[in-house]
């Protein structure tokens, strides 16, 4: 069963500039420690900047849609992990092919180890990933926990919360989303977070991650509207309480 998408209508006079069809994956079974707000950020930013923005919603059984802009995914616990992973498996290929083709995606913590090769749980089972992200991921002994702070080559500062006990390492096929200032990332040892291959983005930062890092946001709306041929001509936005927010979360102790 699929529902019928939620439309977010652009912000401002005259038509919209465009449609921008946002899939979320499996917000029922991944979607904590705020990841919801990836969805609301890229939602308002789409609205300001002219465009409507169409909301999918993907679980486990239902109709994928044919085609669309941008993939969103969130976090959850090895629970969630379970739940979703045979449904994950059978539209690996899909999403793969979408992302070869460039269709930018955002996939956070528990999404984002499945995205790679596979993830070891703590009891030692192997959940299988879908290989779209060269990364794989095994339990660690503790929980790393707290704000976290990237230096990213693209973005900047990035701020962030992680809560995960996985400990992933990247293979030769995926660059880092940033080098760690202060937190753990990826495992706590390489000094990398995230991973990036074309325009997909897989990182532990949730908080959520958008609303602190509006840059981060617009390049996902950036590459979605290039993805069909748009020009992006952004307009402007005040962004003085996600830097502010951004700042607090920064200068936080774990
Ligand atoms: N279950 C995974 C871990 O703890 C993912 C957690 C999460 O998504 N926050 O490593």
């Amino acid at each position: 069963m699929s529902t019928d998408p939620t439309v977010y209508n652009h912000t401002g006079s005259g038509p919209a500039r465009g449609r921008i069809r946002v899939l979320q994956l499996y917000p029922r079974d991944m979607n904590i420690y705020g990841d919801w707000g990836n969805l609301l950020t890229l939602a308002r930013r789409g609205q300001w900047h002219g465009y409507d923005v169409e909301l999918h919603s993907y679980n486990p059984g239902d109709e994928m849609p044919q085609e669309v802009d941008l993939v969103l995914g969130g976090g959850g616990q090895d629970s969630g992990q379970e739940r979703i992973k045979d449904d994950l498996v059978q539209i690996g290929p899909r999403l793969r092919q979408w992302a070869a083709d460039g269709v930018p995606m955002l996939v956070i913590c528990g999404l984002y180890q499945l995205f790679g090769h596979r993830f070891v749980t703590g009891e030692r089972s192997e959940i299988p990933g879908i290989g779209l992200l060269d990364a794989e991921t095994v339990a660690g002994s503790g929980r790393l926990i707290g704000n976290i702070v990237l230096d990213s080559p693209e973005f900047g500062r990035v701020v962030g919360y992680e809560n995960h006990s996985g400990l992933t390492t990247l293979g030769p096929g995926a660059e880092p989303l940033g080098t760690v200032r202060s937190g753990a990332g990826n495992n706590g040892k390489d000094g990398a977070e995230g991973a990036r291959f074309k325009h997909v983005i897989g990182t532990y930062l949730h908080g959520p991650i958008l609303p602190k890092n509006p840059a981060v946001a617009d390049w996902l709306l950036q590459r979605a509207v290039e993805l069909r041929s748009g020009a992006w001509d952004p307009l402007p936005i005040d962004d003085a309480d996600a830097r502010r927010a951004s700042n607090v979360a920064a200068s936080r102790p774990r």
